[in-house]
């Protein structure tokens, strides 16, 4: 059994997110634990906190059917000392909000060098992030995303999230999303099962599989090594279906959480009884 999903609202509490997660028939979610776009947030209250756990109980959504995503604003690979500190100190509490609510993975985006360091020191910066926020939290995974690779945002190439990871002390606590969009339009081609498992072959080779913790699915606006990160719903854009016929259908993705983050959250429902109505295994 595959778990299935999108990135649902938190509005009003992240005791919400459950329950608009089961309105659409998902398996899993993925929610921010505040809001996004701010740096200061309220700590979680008991009530969010057991109001959570209690409506995860209620729907049926365990530990790994769960992909938290942390603030946008964060950069683990700053190369200015102040706004790398911020950035490892918001981080920190978002692995710890993601403890509280009895999760174990945070999802994020590697960091970005702003053409202010090479690309070695700033990957070296993100796992020393990594290590700190391991070191200061328990029984949650970072789970590094890779990205289109738009401006100076690294994590585009798998060469790139092998030397973050590399650099990591504690291997058994991180891990790795794949975004079907960011993959296609990093380079990496997913428009013909040929193409799949030439992608996916590659991706085991430089990173290995078994990093595999989560993935992002969505169809891609702009085409093959773009490096424009624009999403689509499934059945739309440059991708083509292929790619969803053979993730529902890899022994890799069984009992990871995949969400969507397609552009027309109207549609999640269907995407998901589509998604689902491919898995032959
Ligand atoms: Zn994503
Ligand atoms: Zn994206």
């Amino acid at each position: 059994m595959r778990y299935i999903g999108a990135h649902v609202s938190a509005s009003g509490g992240v005791e919400n997110a459950p329950a608009n997660a089961a309105a659409i028939g998902a398996r899993a979610f993925a929610l921010f634990t505040k809001n996004q776009r701010r740096w200061q947030a309220k700590p979680l209250t008991t009530a969010n906190i057991d109001g959570f756990r209690a409506a995860c109980e209620r729907h049926g959504f365990g530990p790994d059917q769960v992909l938290p995503h942390d603030s946008y604003l964060i950069n683990l690979g700053h190369p200015d000392p102040d706004a790398l500190l911020r950035s490892r100190e918001a981080f920190i509490d978002e692995m710890a909000r993601c403890a509280q609510l009895g999760l174990n993975r945070l999802n994020f985006h590697p960091g970005s060098h702003l053409r202010q360091v090479s690309e070695s020191q700033c990957l070296r910066t993100i796992a020393e992030s990594i290590n700190l926020a391991l070191e200061a939290t328990q029984g949650v995974m970072a789970v590094i995303e890779n990205t289109a690779g738009q401006g100076s945002n690294l994590g585009h190439r798998f060469e790139q999230l092998a030397e973050i990871i590399d650099q990591v002390e504690d291997k058994s606590r991180v891990g790795v999303c794949l975004d079907t969009c960011h993959t296609f339009a990093a380079g990496y081609d997913l428009r013909t099962p040929e193409a799949c498992e030439a992608t996916f072959s590659e991706f085991d080779r430089t990173v290995g599989l078994g990093y595999l913790q989560g993935m992002h699915l969505n169809g891609s606006k702009s085409p093959l090594g773009s490096r424009v990160d624009r999403h689509h719903s499934l059945d739309q854009g440059e991708m083509g279906t292929a790619v969803f016929d053979y993730l529902m259908n890899h022994p890799a993705t069984e009992a990871i959480p995949m969400v969507l983050e397609t552009i027309d959250s109207a549609r999640w429902a269907e995407e998901i009884r589509w998604l689902y109505s491919l898995e032959r295994s």
